[in-house]
């Protein structure tokens, strides 16, 4: 019998098996695939999710910093930089596998087994595997947003509450790469039929990618290929394609012994795509909840803590994101055209600014900025 069970060791499910085996809870992670693994991801690590990790970033990991961002709209191309890092980008097969490396470091186990499914019972939960059934007092499902485990929780999910991304790494030479972006995001609005496109400068090679709404992108390939075209990329690259939540986080996220951490719970920036920094919260709100109260507790609680720790910034990354689709003309010729609101904006990324402040500060600005889009 387990304390704690933990189905996946992304971000979320390394977090919450580190801080619960740092209690002295005794956990088991059951992971699917041999690490390092591959995982389609900008790999944008912001400054808010390092600041939630308890150990520092070894320098291997950190490909470069990032203190800017330019943005691409129609024909405007507006670039704004800051004097502090925003984000740092790393490659997510070694960020990932660092992570699971500390969870181990504190005592917790792992075995390279799928979860299939899992039954809850009164003082218990059982998880079975291909090769055996564990029994743990409580589970943490982080097994992404792809497997199925986390339905049993909050229903299937909805169309119009789920991304499509499409990914590419290419290769290229560093000093080409300074040349071009330096220390600089490369967001390119209205690709991708009201989500966007992204160049992010790695180590060694570009992260390429387009995301948007599954309801509104109903070709991402046809997308894909045709930005990779516009930014003079070879369309020949090897795409790889994931969903990402975009908005679902109003569902349960947890019941009885079980709960739901990551993207698993649909903990995710629904206008910029963020999810690391939410995996990462979510996972260790989870591993301190099942440590510290009593059973009966622990669902509400951990509900209640992810509320209030990021519930607002999600609530208004949705609500960005729904302006972003509804008027975007006006929406982005205000956000990514007006030198002053995307200075501003990127404020955020470096948890500088939440959007409710950025919210504030914008409305007063607000008829301004409408009447310089006419
Ligand atoms: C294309 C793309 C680009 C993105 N770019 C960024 C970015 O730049 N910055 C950012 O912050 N966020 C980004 N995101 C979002 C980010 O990748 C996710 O929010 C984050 O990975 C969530 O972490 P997680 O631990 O919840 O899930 P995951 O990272 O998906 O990990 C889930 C783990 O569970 C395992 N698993 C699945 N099913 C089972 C099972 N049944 N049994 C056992 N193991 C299982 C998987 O193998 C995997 O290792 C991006 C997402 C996509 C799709």
């Amino acid at each position: 019998m387990y304390d704690l069970i933990v189905v996946g060791s992304g971000p979320a499910g390394s977090a919450a098996a580190r801080t619960a085996a740092l209690q002295g809870l005794d956990t088991l992670i059951l992971e699917k695939e041999s690490f390092p693994r591959y995982k389609p991801c900008g790999g944008a690590l912001s400054s808010k999710a390092i600041s939630l990790l308890d150990f520092p970033l070894p320098g291997n990991i950190c490909e470069r910093t990032i203190t800017g961002a330019r943005v691409h709209f129609r024909d405007r191309v507006l670039e704004k930089h800051k004097g502090y890092n925003l984000t740092t980008l790393i490659t997510r097969s070694r960020f990932d596998h660092l992570l699971l490396q500390k969870a181990i470091e504190t005592g917790a186990s792992l075995k390279t087994q799928k979860a299939l499914n899992f039954l809850e019972q009164d003082d218990h939960v059982s998880v079975k595997t291909r090769e055996e059934i564990y029994q743990c007092k409580f589970l943490v499902i982080a097994s992404g947003c792809q497997d199925g485990l986390k339905d049993r929780i909050q229903g299937p999910d909805r169309k119009e509450y789920m991304g499509v991304c499409l990914v590419a790494e290419i290769e290229e030479d560093d000093r080409r790469i300074e040349e071009r972006l330096a220390g600089t995001l490369d967001i390119h609005f209205g690709v991708a039929e009201g989500g966007y496109g992204w160049i992010f400068p790695h180590r060694g090679y570009y992260s390429a990618g387009i995301g948007g709404l599954l309801s509104h992108l109903h070709h991402p390939r046809q997308a894909m290929l045709q930005f990779l075209k516009k930014n003079g990329f070879s369309e020949g690259q090897r795409l790889h394609g994931h969903l990402i939540p975009q908005g679902g986080n109003k569902r349960r996220t947890a019941l009885g012994r079980v709960l739901l951490a990551g993207d698993a719970a649909g903990f995710v920036d629904a206008f910029t795509g963020e999810g690391i920094c939410y995996a990462l919260s979510s996972g260790k709100i989870a591993g301190q909840v099942i440590g510290e109260v009593p059973a009966l507790e622990v669902a509400q609680t951990y509900q209640d803590r992810c509320k209030k720790d990021f519930g607002e910034e999600l609530r208004y990354a949705l609500f960005f994101s729904k302006m972003m689709h509804r008027y975007p003309e006006i929406f982005l010729r205000i956000l990514a055209c007006q030198e002053e609101v995307l200075d501003r904006y990127i404020e955020i990324a470096a948890a500088k600014m939440s959007y409710k402040d950025f919210m504030r500060w914008l409305l007063p600005r607000l008829p301004m900025s409408l009447l310089r889009t006419l």
